[in-house]
């Protein structure tokens, strides 16, 4: 405990990112004295998430006490990060606090704007509408996903970035094959809603996806956001982005993803750039004003799908160039914009997507993973959580 609210590191978020950092960081150097500000006292793996809506997990998994977590010998600030003062390198918390350090780290995640899509946030969890992106409401997909019985099952993606850019339609999938294990696929309409212009925006695994979602008999319905909802009479309005043209349709399941942004502290900060993003260099992931700050995960402004596997490799860069700058040394590591999406296809199907800036394929595995396969869903099921909880969480991966 440091009295003075004065520490030579302080990370900003202890979700996936503030957490692997500090991790990896107190295993580099044990004596290096370090502080985590997080609100939230528990912690969730969010991936996860895709399975419960999926009914293949219950949602307590996904969870456990951010004290839990914390790495030894680092001290936790339960409270809220306010405002940023980087010249004077101290930040203001929600109780009022002022803890100062001499590096920042930036973590806080990204920000779920519920309320942008008119009668949704009230609705949620009611009507047949549903989001994995929700933990509170994370059960109810699979509700309507089992209770499923006639009509149109819509999925929609948000017109903005959102964290794991695959999990609107890795739902999708498992919904679809449920209808079929259900007997109720010939009596629905289950249809994929997107402002892009395309399924995935890496074409080597749009192409498989193209094919899943042809041979399924899935509608696209590409170029089109949803704008509102009107629950009690089950419609969802949508508009074209292209010709501002409405079209309404009803459901019976409407799986939404909301838009998301960086957080407001963030954007209304010194330290955001125009999107609002943390201003970070692509490849350091040092602020691009001030030099003793970093950011990392959601939050930051890297041009790349915002996913913890890329956390996984952002987290050594920012600890090793944070650690030479400490010791006045050149910092060396240079991150390449990996990222991966474990595309969920079905039950026990999975299209695991690897690649780095430039939506350049950069894959693990010494086989085609453009293909669905069994082994790549018990990766996501059973390893993929493994590696998280006694691996990056702890430093070691
Ligand atoms: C449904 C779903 C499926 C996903 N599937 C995958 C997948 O298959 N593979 C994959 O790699 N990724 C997946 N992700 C994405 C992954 O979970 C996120 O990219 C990752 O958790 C981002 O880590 P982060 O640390 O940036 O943010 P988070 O883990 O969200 O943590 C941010 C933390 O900051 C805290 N915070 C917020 N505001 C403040 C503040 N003012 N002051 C201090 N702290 C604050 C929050 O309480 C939170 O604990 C999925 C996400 C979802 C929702």
């Amino acid at each position: 405990m440091n009295s003075l609210n004065h520490h030579q590191v302080l990370v900003v978020g202890g979700g996936t990112a503030g957490i692997t950092v500090a991790a990896h960081l107190s295993k580099l150097a044990s004596g290096i004295d370090i502080a985590i500000v997080e609100p939230s006292s528990k912690h969730y793996y969010q991936p996860l998430w895709t399975l419960v809506g999926g009914g293949v997990f219950q949602r307590e998994e996904s969870e456990k006490e951010e004290k839990d977590v914390i790495p030894e010998h680092v001290e936790w600030y339960q409270d809220a990060v306010k405002t940023f003062y980087p010249e004077q390198n101290y930040v203001l918390t929600e109780d009022g606090k002022e803890i100062h350090y001499k590096y920042l780290v930036v973590a806080p995640g990204l920000q779920l704007n519920w309320n942008q899509i008119k009668g949704l946030d009230t609705n949620l969890g009611k009507y047949g509408i549903c989001s994995n992106y929700s933990y509170n409401h994370v059960e109810y997909s699979w509700e309507t996903i089992s209770n499923f019985k006639e009509g149109n099952a819509i999925f929609t993606y948000p017109n903005s970035p959102v964290k794991c850019g695959g999990a609107p339609q890795k739902i999708m999938y498992l919904a679809e094959e449920s209808f079929r294990n259900n007997g109720v696929r010939d009596k629905a309409n289950v249809t994929f809603v997107s402002p892009n212009d395309s399924i995935f925006s890496v074409e080597k695994y749009a192409r498989t996806l193209e094919g899943i979602i042809e041979e399924r008999n899935i509608n696209t319905m590409f170029n089109y956001e949803l704008t509102e909802i009107m629950a009690d009479r089950k419609l969802a309005v949508f508009i074209n982005v292209t010709t501002d043209e409405y079209k309404t349709l009803p459901f019976e399941l409407l799986h939404v993803v909301p838009p998301m942004s960086a957080p407001d502290f963030i954007r209304e900060s010194p330290l955001s750039d125009e999107a609002g993003w943390v201003d970070v260099d692509a490849y350091s992931l040092q602020h691009n004003k001030y030099p003793n700050i970093f950011s990392l995960g959601d939050a930051s402004s890297l041009p790349t799908s915002k996913t913890g596997a890329a956390i996984r490799k952002q987290a050594p860069v920012v600890v090793s160039n944070l650690y030479n700058l400490i010791k006045k040394r050149p910092m060396r590591q240079k991150y390449d914009g990996y990222t991966s999406c474990p595309l969920v296809t079905g039950y026990g199907k999975l299209v695991l997507a690897e690649f780095v800036y430039g939506n350049k394929p950069k894959e693990t595995f010494p086989f085609n993973q453009a293909k669905e396969r069994k082994s790549m869903y018990w990766l996501k099921k059973y390893g993929l959580p493994a590696m998280y909880w006694n691996g990056m969480l702890k430093g070691r991966a």
